[in-house]
């Protein structure tokens, strides 16, 4: 039998610049492009997924101050009831009740547990809002409504413990300090379309799991390779660390805490071949 075949970073399925802006272009979706547009933009999936259009700043007095348009990855944290935010939830709860240190085998455990109770909490929740869809049709499902019912499900189950865990809690953050940054727009073009979904649009309106999945169909529909959200971060995570920029600025743009840009610079043989030649031209 053959050896298992080495884990591959992402960086080595990154797609050119060339073969981004083919597929930005070519989406129709209005929504996909953004997308696509904000993942090219070193968004992470979480970011995209959680973005308000609040954090937008195109064409208006802070974008003019700055003297950009930008997005704002806020350090606060929003409300957020979708699975993602409730599995992290449910693995922060948990780490606190046991201080200690675990293993990725006590994660994958506990995440095991979270889809099982899901699954469990999705029957339950369908039929709590077909009832209160019949009693009160004309109030909408708010988050709150909704993660009052989930912490009411896992204090049945007993998972919850208001000592450890309280309402405030459970949202979405950046995920590092260093996540919260500026998201430079410097193509007018892409700014444009930005600046016309988020304001009809409050979100981008997909959770991860979407996103992925998209981004996935999109790149075997237009580049028929396989295409993944981190895989466009990391293409332009290349470009920017191959732009004459330092890497401090590198580290910054796509919100490293560490300096993981030196790797990138170290990664791309085919990309070194370009500056290598870029500087014997200028000697
Ligand atoms: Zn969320």
């Amino acid at each position: 039998m053959g050896r298992k075949p080495k884990i591959q970073h992402c960086r080595n399925f990154a797609p050119s610049t060339e073969e981004i802006n083919y597929l930005i272009n070519n989406t129709e979706t209005f929504r996909y492009k953004v997308m696509l547009i904000l993942l090219w933009h070193n968004m992470r999936e979480g970011e995209v997924a959680h973005m308000q259009s609040s954090w937008v700043h195109i064409n208006d007095a802070k974008s003019k101050h700055e003297g950009a348009n930008y997005i704002n990855i806020p350090n606060q944290s929003i409300l957020c009831s979708c699975w993602d935010c409730t599995l992290q939830w449910f693995l922060e709860f948990q780490q606190h009740r046991h201080t200690k240190k675990h293993s990725s085998k006590w994660f994958q455990k506990k995440q095991k547990k979270f889809y099982r109770l899901k699954e469990e909490f999705n029957e339950n929740i369908k039929e709590l809002i077909k009832k209160k869809i019949k009693a009160h049709p004309e109030k909408k499902i708010s988050d709150k409504w909704f993660n009052q019912k989930l912490f009411k499900f896992f204090d049945d189950k007993g998972y919850n413990d208001k000592k450890f865990i309280t309402l405030d809690e459970y949202q979405w953050r950046p995920k590092t300090k260093a996540g919260a940054r500026y998201i430079w727009l410097l193509d007018d073009e892409q700014a444009n379309f930005i600046k016309e979904f988020f304001e009809t649009n409050k979100t981008i309106g997909m959770n991860r799991r979407q996103i992925y999945a998209r981004v996935k169909k999109l790149g075997l529909k237009y580049l028929k390779k396989k295409l993944f959200p981190h895989a466009i971060r990391s293409a332009s995570a290349i470009k920017l660390a191959y732009s004459g920029i330092s890497e401090a600025s590198v580290n910054t743009m796509m919100g490293w805490e560490t300096n993981q840009a030196k790797s990138y610079v170290n990664s791309n043989s085919k990309l070194a071949l370009v500056d290598l030649k870029n500087k014997m031209k200028n000697q």
